[in-house]
């Protein structure tokens, strides 16, 4: 059996895809209603993280955050000491690299595998398989579970060593983060010289300086309702490590640290759990 431990947003999706494709499941959640569709499609539960481990000899995981992460690998009723040797964990949350690192010593101790394998993709690629993996690690554990990450992604994209799986995605979610409040400054700005909303945000889209992803993101501004794709929390939490990144990396990234903040006083008036467009309300002068 495969194991699979989170199922928020990503994880459900993902673990879903694995079921429709012929995997056995066993999972697991803190919060177990979450876990109840799938179950109802045949995967079995485990009571623990540590039941997880007894059950299976590959373990994605799709947590939180860094904290989260270790909690459920090695604090109480973790499942590292519970793999079998050889096994093989799979981390695909977005977390630092430093800390992805740390988490392949920690299996290594124990001789089990890791491979860094967070996502590019939000709910919807998630739910259609379309996500694309970047992976860090040995290249001989991704070919083992490269079927299991093609029934839940359109691509692999292989980056090296343990941590580069990790620092791609941070690269990535760094210009998500700009872009969508650089998008959202812009709209804003042009609503305020009295031009119309939607033929701002047309234009924007029309033209050469929107990114792709920016589509997805118009019906949200446009309607002003931010049901979660992404949860705004979650992208602040990948600009904090973006620049625990940077320090350690000894590069100065001042507009990320700016956009950080941003996202910080987001979060601070309320907005956490909503999609991280909503950072467009956040600067709307209306407000
Ligand atoms: P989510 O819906 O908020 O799910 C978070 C998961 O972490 C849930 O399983 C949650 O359990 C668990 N968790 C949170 N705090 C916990 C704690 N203190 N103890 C134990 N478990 C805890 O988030 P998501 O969108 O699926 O994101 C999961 C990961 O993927 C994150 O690292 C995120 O940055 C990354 N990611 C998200 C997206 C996206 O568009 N949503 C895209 C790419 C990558 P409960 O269900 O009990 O709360």
């Amino acid at each position: 059996m495969i194991g699979f431990i989170g199922l928020g947003i990503m994880g459900s999706r993902m673990a879903e895809n694995l079921i429709k494709n012929g995997y056995d499941l066993v999972i697991y959640n803190r919060s177990k209603s979450k876990a109840d569709k799938l179950l109802a499609s045949g995967a079995k539960w485990a009571e623990s993280p540590k039941e997880v481990a007894k059950n299976s000899k590959i373990i994605f995981t799709m947590l939180a955050n860094p904290e989260v992460v270790e909690n459920t690998a090695i604090g109480t009723d973790g499942f590292l000491s519970e793999m079998s040797e050889g096994s093989l964990w799979v981390d695909c949350s977005t977390v630092n690299p430093s800390f992805s690192r740390k988490m392949a010593e920690e299996a290594q101790q124990s001789n089990i595998r890791f491979l860094d394998a967070p996502v590019a993709g939000s709910k919807i690629p998630a739910e259609n398989g379309q996500l694309v993996f970047l992976v860090g690690g040995n290249k001989e554990d991704l070919e083992e579970v490269r079927p299991m990450m093609e029934v839940m992604g359109k691509a692999i994209a292989y980056q090296g060593e343990n941590g580069y799986g990790t620092s791609m995605k941070l690269v990535v979610n760094l210009m998500l983060a700009q872009t969508m409040a650089a998008f959202s400054e812009a709209v804003n700005f042009g609503e305020s010289m009295g031009l119309d909303k939607a033929t701002v945000v047309n234009t924007l889209l029309n033209g050469p300086t929107a990114a792709p992803f920016l589509n997805g993101k118009k019906e949200k501004i446009m309607q002003n309702e931010y049901d979660a794709e992404f949860p705004l929390e979650l992208l602040q939490k990948d600009l904090q490590l973006v620049s625990k990144t940077a320090y350690e990396s000894n590069v100065a990234m001042p507009i990320a640290n700016l956009t950080k903040e941003i996202y910080g006083l987001a979060k601070q008036n309320g907005l956490s759990k909503e999609d991280f467009s909503a950072i467009y309300k956040f600067l709307s002068p209306k407000n």
